[in-house]
């Protein structure tokens, strides 16, 4: 049973997590979690996320239509301009919950080098991540970017969009924002590999491991196996 009240609450946090870690700046980023009966809660477009309080988050029906009886605190505001990502996310994976949309400094980075962002070299973010999708590069706000992210987010939970951001998705918020993380964490690893030297792969067979233990824990996607074969 979702409690609507708990969940306003936790989008606040994980808003000021976001920012106080760097993961946003100025009034980038957005976060959205499903409620029952094709509505879902959303953060405000163009609005400092780390300020938000609970009163401020929207309701929207599946077209992205705010919904529900206003507050005072949310009746001039108006949905993300990046609600389209966040439904196509949802429509395509029922089992999704929660989303985050952010701006890392790092995943960014690597995406305007050309580099990818590789989840071998991280136990935990081969477990929890898998590879990480990347979006062909689409105006922010539109609704080809949306159709782009819930495409790819059919066979991955993370999806770099370039010289953007990232998206990610989760059973819950906080799932989403715990990837978040590992995401950002992975990308700067392997950032900082490259300035040392390049990296070392990790053995085929030590990843063919990891990706079993993905499979026995349920977090097995149709793109695991592009983890295997690639070099840096
Ligand atoms: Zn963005």
């Amino acid at each position: 049973m979702i409690n609507e009240h708990q969940l306003r609450q936790d989008m606040c946090e994980i808003a000021r997590m976001m920012y106080d870690k760097g993961l946003i700046c100025g009034p980038a980023g957005n976060i959205s979690a499903k409620l029952a009966q094709g509505r879902f809660l959303i953060t405000p477009s163009l609005f400092f996320k780390q300020r938000l309080t609970p009163d401020q988050l929207i309701i929207v029906d599946d077209q992205g239509n705010k919904i529900g009886t206003p507050t005072p605190a949310n009746i001039d505001l108006q949905p993300t301009s990046e609600t389209s990502m966040h439904l196509q996310t949802y429509k395509n994976r029922p089992d999704v919950g929660g989303i985050v949309h952010a701006h890392p400094t790092y995943c960014v980075a690597l995406s305007v080098a050309g580099k990818p962002i590789r989840t071998q070299v991280l136990t935990e973010a081969m477990l929890f991540l898998g590879e990480i999708g990347v979006a062909d590069y689409k105006t922010p706000t539109t609704d080809q970017l949306g159709e782009e992210v819930g495409r790819l987010m059919r066979s991955h939970d993370c999806v770099l969009l370039p010289y953007h951001g990232v998206t990610v998705a989760g059973k819950d918020i906080w799932e989403a924002c715990a990837k978040l993380e590992v995401l950002e964490q992975t990308a700067e690893i392997c950032t900082l590999a490259a300035q040392l030297g390049g990296e070392q792969p990790l053995a085929q067979s030590h990843v063919k491991d990891m990706l079993k233990l993905r499979q026995r824990w349920g977090l097995a996607k149709p793109s695991d196996h592009n983890l295997l074969g690639t070099k840096s």
